[in-house]
C-alpha cells in the first residue's frame, strides 16, 4: 500500500535501495514469535517450524517488492519515497506525497498488485515447465519439495494480487477506485465515496476475521476503517485550502532570538512566555535555523547554560515564500517532520508556518462560512 505517514517509530532499518530505506517494525517480532509459538505446542519439529519461518519470509519478499513497485512507479513521476516499512499485516510505501494527478495515482497504484501478478506469473510459467519434465520420468531428489515453495509462491502473490485489489480505501484497490472517480468528479467526493466503501470493507474484515479465528484480518480491518477517515479528512483539508497562500495563514507573531545569545537568555525568555520553538536569526537579523523547546531544556540540563544559541544542533527547515500554496507548503511541513516553516520576503524572516496555523484557519473559514452574510450585501 502507498500512504504518507512519518516513519514509525519502533522501526529498524534493514537497508537502502535507490535511495529508498527499508524498515521492519518491531511487531514483525510477534508474529515469527506467534507462528512459533504455534508450531511448538502444535507439536511440530523445529525444521518444520524453520520451513513455516521461511515462507512467511518468501511472502514479505513479495509484499517488499510490491512496495517497490508502487516507489519505483513514483519515482517515475518524481514523487520521491521515504522509506518502506514492513508490518505484520503488510507493508508501507511512504511517499513524499500522493499525486493529485487522477492517472499518476492510478499508475502508482496499480505498480504493487503488478508485480505479485508478475511473480505469480513466472512460478506459474516454472511449474508448468516442471510439469513437463516431470511426464519425461524420474524426478530427482526433493523436486517435489521444489514444486510446493514454487506452488505456495503461485498461490500467495495471487493472494496478494486479489486481497490488494479490494476496493478498501486505502488499500490499493480503493485508491483505484478513487483514481478513476477522480477522472469525472471532484478529488473530494471521490474520496468520500472511496472511503466510505473502504469503511464497509474494514468492518466486514474485523466481524469476518474474528468469527473465522483469523486475527490479522480483523486487525487489517481496524487499520483500514482508521486510515480511511484520516485520509478523507486530510483530501476535505487538501479542498478547503485550495488557493489560499502562505501568507495569509503564516503566523506574524513568533518567537527569535540572535544565535549569538546564550542558552540560559533564552531559557529565560521562554520564563516569561516564550513559544514552543525559538527561530535563530544571525547577523542582519538573517533566518539561522530553529531550535526546540526540549533541544533547549536539554541543552539546560547538559550544564550548557553559558553557551550560544547556535553553537547548539538545531534543526535548518527549508524556507517557504509568501506567494507559495499553503497546500504544497503543508506537504514539505509534512514530509520534513519539521515543527515550523520560516517564511522569507527577499531573504528577511516574516512569518512561520506552523501545523496549526492550519488547524487554526480552517476553524476560521469553517465558522465564517456558518455567519449568514448580512442582509443587501452580496
Ligand atoms: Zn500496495
Amino acid at each position: 500500500m502507498a500512504a504518507q505517514a512519518p516513519t514509525l517509530r519502533g522501526s529498524a532499518a534493514l537497508f537502502t535501495f535507490r535511495g529508498i530505506r527499508v524498515y521492519v517494525h518491531w511487531t514483525f517480532l510477534i508474529l515469527l514469535g506467534y507462528i512459533t509459538y504455534l508450531g511448538l505446542s502444535g507439536g511440530k519439529t523445529g525444521v518444520a517450524i524453520l520451513g513455516e519461518l521461511a515462507l512467511v519470509l518468501i511472502v514479505f519478499i513479495c509484499v517488499l517488492m510490491h512496495e517497490f513497485g508502487h516507489a519505483l512507479m513514483a519515482q517515475r513521476f518524481g514523487v520521491q519515497t521515504k522509506d518502506i516499512t514492513l508490518l505484520p499485516i503488510g507493508g508501507i510505501a511512504n511517499l513524499e506525497r500522493m499525486p493529485e494527478e487522477p492517472r499518476q495515482e492510478f499508475w502508482i497504484t496499480v505498480a504493487g498488485p503488478l508485480v505479485n501478478l508478475v511473480i505469480a506469473g513466472v512460478a506459474f510459467i516454472v511449474i508448468a515447465i516442471m510439469g513437463v519434465s516431470m511426464l519425461f520420468g524420474d524426478l530427482f531428489l526433493g523436486a517435489t519439495t521444489w514444486t510446493n515453495v514454487l506452488l505456495f509462491i503461485f498461490g500467495a502473490n495471487m493472494m496478494l494480487f486479489l486481497f490488494n485489489l479490494l476496493p478498501a480505501f486505502p488499500m490499493d484497490g480503493g485508491r483505484i477506485l478513487r483514481s478513476v472517480l477522480s477522472m469525472r468528479m471532484p478529488r473530494d467526493k471521490a474520496t468520500r465515496i472511496a472511503a466510505a466503501v473502504g469503511r464497509f470493507f474494514a468492518i466486514g474484515f474485523v466481524v469476518f476475521g474474528l468469527f473465522n479465528g483469523q486475527p490479522f484480518l480483523a486487525l487489517i480491518g481496524v487499520f483500514i476503517f482508521f486510515a480511511a477517515g484520516s485520509e478523507a479528512r486530510m483530501v476535505d483539508q487538501q479542498t478547503a485550502l485550495r488557493g489560499i497562500q502562505v501568507k495569509d495563514v503564516m503566523r506574524t507573531r513568533f518567537w527569535s532570538m540572535p544565535g549569538s545569545a546564550t542558552v540560559q537568555q533564552a531559557v529565560d525568555e521562554l520564563l516569561a512566555g516564550g513559544d514552543r520553538d525559538l527561530v535563530l536569526l544571525g547577523p542582519d537579523q538573517a533566518y539561522q535555523g530553529v531550535l526546540t523547546r526540549r533541544d533547549l531544556v536539554k541543552a539546560l540540563s547538559d550544564g550548557k547554560s553559558s553557551e550560544r544559541l547556535d553553537a547548539l544542533p538545531f534543526a535548518t527547515p527549508p524556507s517557504v515564500l509568501p506567494e507559495d500554496a499553503v497546500n504544497k507548503a503543508y506537504q514539505s511541513l509534512l514530509a520534513g517532520q519539521f515543527p515550523l516553516l520560516p517564511v522569507l520576503q527577499d531573504s528577511r524572516l516574516i512569518g512561520v508556518l506552523e501545523p496549526e496555523n492550519l488547524t487554526e484557519f480552517l476553524l476560521v473559514k469553517g465558522a465564517l462560512s456558518e455567519v449568514r452574510p448580512p442582509a443587501g450585501s452580496n
